[in-house]
């Protein structure tokens, strides 16, 4: 008898009907003696609803009530679901965040998870329920629900494993694991079969959003077994474990896209000593997350910054940023929500010259204008328009052979 906790995504549980194939699927396995714990996320589409009706209530929707609004929609799915189970002669209960006591900081519509409290969960399943827990929120000390970031549920599923110490976690999605690039724009994206922890970190950071990257980092430091398969197939998924020696000899392993950032030039900026600090210092005091920095020195003492920054806190940043201009006596700002971030990633690229020659190669070849690049050890970054996204990741994906290895 294992301890098992599996998540549904929000295309699992679109409609009354899926969730009726959730619950048989649960209801089997739960049949076969396994203690079990399902983390839902809101039927796809609601939570995006929610922020556009925020949106409509005010410019930038005051943080605490957003989170109020949008923990909203796994409500409606974990109900329904304990009901399906029921239905079939099982027995279920569904748990909010706040009730299971998933503790989290006060940070809201990005909170970050503290503790679990695991009495509530351990009695129900003595008691042979499956427990079905709301993906995604949380509480705080003070009381205040809070969620996790977009793609949390994830998180929460993976978080519970490990306060658990469940023996896996099975993340049901819309695809049948983690590809070499996105399966839904590139047709031939090959199923990785296992992929380390610091890999699927790599690419969950870089955009490919079938993991949320939080999960991986707290499946990392727990060691949990994390199995991503698809809801809809019996099919054998993705595993992710630890790095393994085979896992190096490709020198990429998966070319990725993030078109959720923006970017802000800066232009003729004072080249002088704390000027940077004081460019990001309130940004940093508004809790925006900056990625990539580039400075170009100019003739007469005079730098362009160009940074990027999430896309929803891009008409913030901006605010914050011409004050700044004005302030240090910096020409102008521009800015573009129209980019994508292209990388490649591979922990195998460590050791092979000519990767990147080869990316901007390839990007050059299809009419690819480059505005900026980024690389680690393990990955290249490339901002490029929005436009050229689909383009970009099938021609990488193509020269790097992926389909083939
Ligand atoms: P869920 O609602 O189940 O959480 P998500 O939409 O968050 O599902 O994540 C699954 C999606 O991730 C897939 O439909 C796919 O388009 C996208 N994706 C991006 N990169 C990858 C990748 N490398 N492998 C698999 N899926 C990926
Ligand atoms: N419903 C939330 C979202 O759409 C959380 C999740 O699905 O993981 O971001
Ligand atoms: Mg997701």
């Amino acid at each position: 008898m294992a301890l098992i906790v599996q998540k549904f995504g929000g295309t699992s549980v679109a409609n009354p009907d899926k969730i009726r194939a959730v619950a048989q699927r649960v209801f089997k396995l739960h049949q076969t003696g396994h203690r079990m714990v399902v983390v839902l996320s809101a039927m796809a589409g609601e939570t995006n609803r929610f922020v556009d009706l925020a949106q409509q209530m005010q410019n930038l929707p005051d943080r605490r009530e957003m989170d109020m609004l949008l923990a909203t929609g796994e409500q409606v799915t974990i109900s329904l679901l304990a009901m399906a189970i029921k239905d079939l002669g099982g027995d279920a209960v569904s748990l909010l965040g706040g009730q299971v006591k998933i503790h989290t900081d006060g940070m809201h519509t990005r909170a970050r998870i503290l503790a679990i409290d695991d009495g509530l969960i351990n009695s129900q399943l003595d008691q042979g329920k499956v427990v079905v827990v709301a993906g995604f929120q949380g509480i705080t000390e003070q009381g205040d629900i809070t969620t996790l970031g977009r793609g949390g549920s994830d998180t929460t599923a993976v978080a519970l494993a490990a306060a658990l110490k469940a023996d896996k976690c099975e993340i049901f999605t819309d695809v049948e694991g983690v590809y070499t690039t996105d399966p839904n724009i590139c047709t031939t994206a090959r199923k990785i079969d296992r992929i380390s922890y610091d890999e699927m970190l790599e690419l969950a950071s870089l955009g490919a959003k079938v993991l949320d990257i939080r999960s991986v980092s707290i499946a990392k430091g727990h060691k949990v077994p994390v199995h991503v398969r698809s809801t809809f197939t019996d099919t054998e998924g993705t595993w992710v474990v630890e790095e393994e020696e085979a896992m190096e000899s490709n020198p990429v392993s998966g070319v990725t896209y993030n078109r959720n950032e923006a970017r802000i030039t800066m232009s003729k900026v004072p080249d002088t000593p704390g000027t940077a600090s004081r460019i990001f210092t309130p940004i940093a005091k508004e809790g925006i997350v900056v990625d990539m920095i580039i400075q170009n020195t100019r003739d007469g003492n005079l730098t362009d910054l160009t940074f990027t920054v999430p896309k929803p806190d891009y008409k913030k940043a901006m605010g914050i940023i011409e004050k700044v201009a004005a302030e240090i006596g910096a020409e102008g700002v521009s800015g573009s929500e129209n980019i994508c971030k292209v990388s490649i990633v591979g922990m195998g690229m460590r050791n092979h010259p000519g990767i990147a020659t080869t990316m901007f190669d390839v990007l050059s070849r299809e009419g690819i204008n480059i505005q900026m690049i980024s690389t680690s050890e393990i990955k290249i970054s490339c901002v490029i328009d929005e436009k050229y996204t689909e383009l970009a990741v099938r021609s990488l994906h193509d020269a790097f052979n992926l389909q083939q290895q």
